[in-house]
């Protein structure tokens, strides 16, 4: 279905294939004109082509590497400039299944420099404009990694928790401030990032790959609903729930005047 209640401007990372191009899709038939960006100027003017036939919507395309400065300051710039965008989602990523000792740490350094700091800078380039409007939404594609970081490349989960743990963070800090953020959690999600990171996944995962428009169509509902956080294969929220309750319940004693008994240290108060 294609809404034409103008949504504002969205700003989609990582737009030319997988997971990004299908929230181009999605968010143009919902009313949203488009800002696509990514390195492959030639997939992202095929999408801005079929989306804007099918949708009407304005969509223009920004060739950008997000990894280099340069390319990253223009698009930030570019944020900083234009009213009318309501909405980032900082998608493009990059992934690894290798152990530490099978990796290049040029391309972890690398993936830290896309998934981390183009997310943060982008982000920072967002939301001083959202809140002095009063309104905008931040979607931050993580994975189930983000709580698992031990399931894959080390660095690659890492680079997740930190998108979690940053998003946890604006949640809080933009609370009543007309913002709105969503970490997003995907499982395995069947997308061309997989065969660059060497697998196979439909063997690797069997029966476990989710459709990347089906993950798209959930976290989008999982927005409309108002959720922080969404996993889209997660049966029973409750669980994500309980897993917040036991961080929020260590909160009061995470940081006291005395190392904890178990330790054996004979404090300076008690001496
Ligand atoms: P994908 O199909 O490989 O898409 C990645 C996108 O990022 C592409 O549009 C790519 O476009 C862009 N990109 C890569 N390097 C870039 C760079 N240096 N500068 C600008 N754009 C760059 O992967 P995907 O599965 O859709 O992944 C999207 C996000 O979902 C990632 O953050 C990933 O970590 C996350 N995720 C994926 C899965 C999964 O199972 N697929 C699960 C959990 C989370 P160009 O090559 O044209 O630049």
């Amino acid at each position: 279905m294609v809404t034409h209640t103008h949504q504002g401007t969205a700003v989609v990372t990582g737009a030319s294939t997988g997971i990004g191009a299908i929230y181009a899709d999605r968010l143009a038939r919902r009313g949203y004109d488009l800002i696509l960006i990514a390195r492959d100027r030639a997939k992202l003017d095929k999408l801005a082509r079929e989306i804007t036939d099918g949708t009407r919507r304005s969509v223009e395309v920004i060739v950008a590497d997000l990894g280099n400065k340069k390319d990253l300051g223009g698009v930030e710039a570019k944020i900083r400039s234009d009213s009318s965008i309501t909405l980032l989602v900082n998608n493009a990523g990059v992934a690894s299944a290798a152990p530490l000792l099978d990796s290049n740490v040029d391309q972890m350094e690398a993936m830290i420099a896309l998934n981390v700091t183009a997310l943060t800078r982008l982000t920072y380039a967002a939301v001083p404009g959202f809140v002095a409007r009063g309104k905008g939404a931040v979607i931050n594609i993580a994975s189930i990694v983000s709580i698992i970081p031990e399931a894959l490349n080390g660095v690659y989960g890492a680079s997740k928790a930190y998108v979690l743990g940053f998003s946890q963070s604006l949640q809080h800090e933009l609370a009543g401030k007309g913002v709105r953020i969503q970490a997003v959690m995907p499982g395995a999600t069947r997308t061309p990032l997989w065969a660059l990171a060497g697998v196979d996944v439909d063997v690797a995962m069997k029966g476990r790959v989710m459709d990347a428009g089906d993950m798209v169509d959930a976290a989008l509902a999982g927005f409309d609903q108002g959720e922080f956080a969404t996993i889209p294969a997660l049966p029973d929220i409750a669980e994500w729930n309980a897993f917040e309750s036991a961080r929020s319940a260590m909160r009061p004693n995470l940081s006291l005047a005395e190392p904890a008994r178990r330790y054996g240290v004979l404090t300076r108060s008690a001496a």
